[in-house]
Order: structure tokens, then sequence, then C-alpha cells
């Protein structure tokens, strides 16, 4: 049996799923804009968000992860690979299935003070996305967002106020509000809560933990920040220069990391560790650019434990020894499993 990223995929119905996905940008420098190079965001990866589940993508800036939330919500389209919603590819969904998709897929961006209209009363705010669905009269409309503006725990007159009127935690809470009011069932929320001071942080996480419950959503969740994603994911994987080099399921995700890059990224945080993790690496040196990767294991320039097939080889995101079940990596210490051999995972 072979166990790929797709193995330890949702357990449950697939939302999106990415297979293979790649993103390639063509820049030009020189003087005279005269060099032609090629940046390589996202470089063949493959992951999915079944319905209710939340999954993390972590990775220092740069690595594709952005690149990727931006493909997922059909900002950006893919160089190659593909990406589909509910099991169909996205160059094939019919008019009917892009408006689903439209209202079932919604996002929560960093910057909560440009991310709203500043000329928009909160209750135009939070009900635009209800414009594009049938049968929503503008009553409706404002009902809808007076029921969603208390379900995310601001009061009904802020529903008359304008975004410069409110706090940074209370803007982020209308945006949140905005993307639930269409019922969306994935929510992509981009660095939700890194623009906002740490006490405010932790009622922002509380809230979207609390509203996936009750609503069942799911959430793709993009971040530099292990800590945050800690509280917040079922399943969590790490990128590094377009590439996911380790996926888990959070359970092992802080106990049995095995991807040096993973570790260093934990070991970067300041939180205590979960029992029984071993002592953990701090990150050495810099992202290398995307414009010309290094050769084999892109992470090998920055690597104590590099060796020779590091250099030469790319190592696959496969089930390896020493991998929980539902834990891949992409190392060449470690050897893939013969469990998998066995059919036993
Ligand atoms: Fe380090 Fe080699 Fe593993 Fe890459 S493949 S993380 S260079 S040991």
């Amino acid at each position: 049996m072979d166990m790929t990223a797709d193995s330890i995929g949702p357990k449950v119905a697939p939302l999106v799923e990415f297979d293979d996905v790649a993103k390639t940008y063509t820049v030009r420098r020189g003087a005279f804009r005269q060099s032609v190079e090629s940046v390589h965001a996202v470089a063949g990866v493959s992951l999915s968000v079944g319905v209710g589940e939340s999954v993390g993508l972590v990775g220092e800036s740069g690595c594709g992860k952005s690149t990727l939330a931006r493909m997922a919500l059909r900002l950006l389209e893919p160089s190659s690979g593909t990406l589909r919603f509910k099991g169909t590819d996205y160059d094939r969904l019919s008019s009917s299935e892009i408006k689903e998709f439209r209202s079932t897929i919604q996002a929560v961006f960093q910057d909560p003070y440009s991310s709203l209209n500043p000329r928009m009363r909160v209750v135009d705010i939070i009900s635009e996305p209800l414009r594009a669905l049938p049968g929503t009269t503008r009553r409706v409309r404002h009902s809808r967002a007076l029921e969603i503006l208390d379900l995310v725990g601001l009061p009904p007159m802020a529903a008359e106020g304008y975004p410069n009127q409110f706090s940074g935690g209370q803007r982020q809470r209308i945006a949140i509000a905005r993307a639930l009011v269409s019922e969306p069932a994935l929510i992509v929320l981009d660095e939700p809560t890194s623009s906002l001071d740490v006490s405010i942080r932790a009622q922002i996480l509380n809230l979207l933990n609390r509203l996936r419950e009750e609503l069942t959503v799911a959430y793709l969740v993009i971040s530099h920040d292990l800590s945050m994603i800690r509280h917040m994911c079922d399943r969590i994987s790490v990128m590094y220069l377009g590439r996911i080099v380790e996926t888990s399921v959070s359970e092992h995700f802080y106990s049995n990391l095995q991807h040096p890059y993973a570790r260093g990224l934990l070991g970067s945080l300041l939180i205590p560790l979960a029992k029984g993790a071993g002592p953990q690496d701090p990150m050495p040196g810099e992202p290398p650019s995307a414009v010309n990767p290094p050769p084999g294991c892109s992470f090998h320039p920055r690597c104590e434990w590099a060796f020779e097939p590091c250099t030469t080889d790319t190592p696959e995101l496969l089930y390896r020894r020493g991998c929980q079940l539902d834990q891949l990596t992409a190392c060449h210490l470690y050897e893939p499993s013969d469990l998998i051999r066995a059919g036993r995972a």
C-alpha cells in the first residue's frame, strides 16, 4: 500500500483537494528587465480539506502557503496539477457550481484594517455576500446580518457603524461575520490573528473554535505561528520552499516531529513542548531563493543532518520509519517503512 499525503487526508468527504499542484511565476530582472526568471512558489502539493475539518499550513514567509490559499479561493490559477471542489475539477465547474463555490468558500485575511471597505456601514459589509444569492430581500439580508453579529459577539448597534469606529479585534469579528453570513462550508483563514494584540488574539481564536463547533464549518488555516495552529487544527502540514515536508494529525505533531526543518520551526517557539518530545533544534540560516532552489532536498544548505543523497535527490513525502500512523515526512534520514509494504498502515 502506498502512503502519500492523500492517505492521511480527511476521513470525511473532501471539500477541496489539491492534486500535485504547482504554481510558477515569471519575473523580469536587470536594468532593462532583460533577464527572465521563474519563481517556483508551489512545487507539487497534494492536500485535502474535508467537511468540518481544520487543516493548518505552516512555514516561514515565502514558503508558498499563501499562494496555496489563493489557489483554493480561485484567486490564482495553478500552473499545473488539479484542484477539485467536491470532487469536480475547478476548470470543469458549471456556472451553477461556480455560484455554489463562491458562497461555500470564504476567506478572512490578516489585516482587518484594509480588508473592510471604510465607506460601507457594517450591516452592508456583512450582508454583501448575500446579494449574490437568489431570493434574498433587503429585509432578509439585514436580519441575517444582525444574527451573525450576535454570533460573533458584537451588539446590534454595531450594524450602523463604520469600520474606523471599531478596534482591531472588533474589525476582525466583522470580517469573520462577513465570511460566515452565506453559511460557507470552508473558510480560508490567512494569518487571521497576526495583526492583533496578544489578548485579542486569544479571543478571536476562541471565537473561531466555537464557531467551527457550532456551525461545522471547515478551516484552512495559513500561518507562520505554530502556537496558533496547535489550538485550531486537526491536521497540520509544514511547507518549505513550495513543498510539504511533513504532515501529521495534530495529536502527534508536537511530540513526534521528524523533519529537521519542522523540528527547527517548533524549536523556535517559546512554548512548552508536549510530554515526551525530544530536544528541539533552533532554526539555522535563512530560506534560499525560490528562483534557484537548491537541488535535492531544498533544506540541505541549512540542515545539520544533510548527507550525500540530500544534495541530489528530492525526498518524497512518505510514511517512514519513526512516523506515527497518519504522519508523513520528506527526509532521507528515515527509510520508507516496512509497515506500509505489509499493508498495516
Ligand atoms: Fe536534512 Fe537531508 Fe532530511 Fe533534507 S533530506 S531534511 S537535508 S537530512
